[in-house]
């Protein structure tokens, strides 16, 4: 019996695997990343707490919508 050894490639961003290198470098520098350079709005419902909603314009001019899917309150007042 013989045993082989595989390297595999991890995007620390995302979690995709691959043995091809440029495929995972790749992968890594395609992600946006919210930063300070990004604009970012937030839309509340009347009388609601958490925003619903949250538009991120990337420095690139990219646009992406996020809505709220869960929430909970944290130990505040
Ligand atoms: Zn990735």
């Amino acid at each position: 019996m013989k045993t082989i050894e595989k390297r595999y490639f991890v995007c620390e961003i995302c979690g995709k695997a691959s043995q091809n290198e440029d495929k995972i470098r790749e992968c890594q520098e395609s992600h946006l990343i919210i930063s300070d350079d990004c604009e970012i709005e937030t839309i509340y419902p009347k009388g609601k707490v958490f925003p619903e909603e949250i538009k991120v314009k990337f420095p690139d001019g990219a646009l992406a919508g996020y809505v709220l899917n869960y929430s909970q309150k944290g130990n505040k007042g």
